[in-house]
């Protein structure tokens, strides 16, 4: 027998439809690409989007056609989200920071047939343009600009192009596993490689996010995404506030520090979220100004481990949680966020501190698992390390076009992630496989000895990486960044890792930078570390 209830496909363009209807006059405020803020709605928003699907399914492309985006976190860029998958199409994000070859490669394997671009990236596509065969149209995000279409041959404005649209224009309805939209992880090695999500796997996600114990957004915050909308869709929040109907910030392209404390302060954001080297030009910025972040509640913080450290400065300075949250691309992104469970809040503070650094728990839809090198479960005692393998509702299955390639392991997806989970379920990551040190037959997390070095007062930043070692195989080096106007000696450093970990653990040596190489989504390049600094123990 089967169950009597209705069956309506989750659909990504039924979340932008609630917030029209029950929050529509809910401001989105949008820093330009060209500088300057913009108030808008979500009815706006909602307009403008149907727009965008009656314009591109008056272009007569195919169902899942590939529409790819080069932009910023504007309005322009949500109206384009929404428009591109709610008239079925396929939202491919490109990260702009790829390398040109890079980016050619990703938008011809996608097939990409229209291009949305920022006036930023411009130049990219008048460079790259005759090499792309499949893309029929650029359309730039603003008014018209005869400079810009002197520059890549029949350019259309998006202005003049939503203009000619249709905001009675009505969303198809069609089966709720049809692919919505596109992103390719950041390989370090080979090609990159697509992740096709569904309107389901989103909706589903979206739900996930805005449980309370996950991140739970309600319609009195303010979010700021200041993860790129090009990052897995900037971690769903596009899709999770439509449902909440929260308030949304879209930073545009300035990231500094100074420019993101003032949009906090102005504008009230309640909830931030992005990768750690973020929130340490915010922290600097915020420190120098004397701002409070008064309005800040919440940073959700992820895309690589979150020093302690931040979270304390956060809690201890401007009264902000920080809710440390783990993902990937193939998980769209949400695995784990770090909330205390009933018991911990009777727990003295400083406990309760501790248990709140690690990447998590699982939100309900994502089964994680550690497992040894026969593919064994291991132990759930928060000192097993083994290799992270995840199943659920927005894991993916197979990559975009490598549907023949065996992707998964019994079911289970592996992250490349080497991690710890404690009897409650709680997630450390202890590194990436290729990151881990294997000093003398013993492991030795990087992102620990990360963690304890960025707390030392006179670094800005660090990074762990293993070296090689004529005796112990490889061994641990700090590669340090020196905080403005300090000089600390590399005695000193070595010196704060005493009591912290065991005396094997600690770095051979300390080598200064001016500054970390970092990749596309503001991730430390190690790989390129490592190839600079191999010699350092035996050159
Ligand atoms: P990407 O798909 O480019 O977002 O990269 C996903 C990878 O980033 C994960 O497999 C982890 O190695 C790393 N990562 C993401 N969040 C965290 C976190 N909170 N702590 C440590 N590593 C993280």
């Amino acid at each position: 027998m089967l169950g009597q209830m209705m069956t309506k496909p989750l659909l990504i363009s039924s979340m932008l439809d609630h917030a029209e209807l029950y929050h529509g006059d809910t401001p989105i405020y949008s820093v330009e690409t060209a500088g300057g803020l913009v108030t808008t709605s979500w009815g706006e928003v909602a307009a403008n989007a149907r727009r965008v699907g009656s314009v591109l399914s008056a272009l007569g492309l195919e169902p899942q056609a590939r529409v790819a985006t080069l932009a910023w976190n504007n309005r322009r860029h949500l109206e384009v989200y929404y428009g591109i998958s709610g008239a079925g199409f396929v939202c491919h994000t490109i990260n702009p920071r790829l390398h040109p070859e890079q980016l050619v490669y990703i938008l011809n394997h996608a097939q990409d047939k229209v291009l949305f671009i920022d006036a930023t990236f411009l130049p990219l596509v008048a460079a790259v343009g005759d090499k792309l065969p499949d893309l029929d149209h650029v359309v730039l995000m603003g008014p018209r600009d005869d400079d810009a279409a002197a520059k890549v041959p029949g350019l259309k404005f998006y202005d003049e192009l939503i203009a000619t649209g249709d905001a009675g224009f009505q969303w198809p309805e069609f089966d709720e596993n049809t692919a919505s939209s596109l992103c390719y992880t950041s390989g370090t090695t080979g090609h990159p490689k697509g992740v096709l999500y569904s309107h389901r796997s989103t909706v589903l996600h979206a739900f996930a996010s805005n449980t309370r114990d996950c991140i739970g957004y309600s319609a009195r915050d303010v979010v700021m995404p200041v993860v790129p909308m090009f990052h897995v869709n900037a971690w769903g929040t596009p899709y999770a506030c439509a449902m909440s109907g929260s308030s949304m910030v879209m930073p545009g392209p300035d990231l500094h520090g100074e420019a993101l404390v003032k949009l906090i302060d102005d504008l009230g954001v309640t909830v931030a979220l992005g990768v750690p080297t973020i929130w340490q030009g915010l922290l600097a910025y915020a420190a120098q100004s004397g701002s409070k972040l008064d309005s800040l509640e919440r940073t959700v913080i992820g895309g690589s481990a979150c020093p302690p450290v931040m979270i304390d400065t956060f809690r201890d300075s401007y009264g902000v949680d920080t809710v440390h949250a783990w993902g990937m691309t193939e998980m769209s992104p949400l695995g784990s966020s770090n909330t205390p469970l009933a018991k911990h809040m009777k727990l003295p503070v400083e406990e309760q501190r501790k248990l709140r650094e690690n990447q998590g728990r699982p939100p309900f839809g994502v089964d994680l698992k550690i497992v040894g090198d026969d593919g064994e479960d291991l132990p759930r005692d928060g000192t097993t390390q083994g290799d992270l393998v995840v199943r659920g509702h927005w894991v993916l299955d197979s990559y975009f076009r490598r549907e023949d390639e065996d992707t998964l392991q019994d079911g289970w997806f592996n992250t490349g992630d080497v991690a710890t989970l404690d009897a409650d379920g709680y997630l450390t990551i202890r590194d990436r496989s290729k990151d881990i040190i294997k000093s003398g037959g013993e492991w030795i997390s990087s992102v620990e000895l990360e963690n304890i070095a960025v707390a030392h007062p006179k670094l800005a930043t660090a990074a762990v990486i293993g070296v090689p070692h004529p005796k112990w195989d490889e061994r641990p080096l700090l590669i340090a960044v020196k905080a403005e106007g300090q000089d600390p000696s590399e005695e000193e450093l070595l010196a704060y890792f005493d009591g912290k970990i065991a005396k094997w653990q600690t770095p051979d040596r300390v080598v200064f930078v001016e500054a970390l190489p970092l990749g596309a989504t503001g991730k430390v390049l190690k790989r390129d570390l490592r190839d600079q600094f191999q010699d350092v123990l035996t050159g």
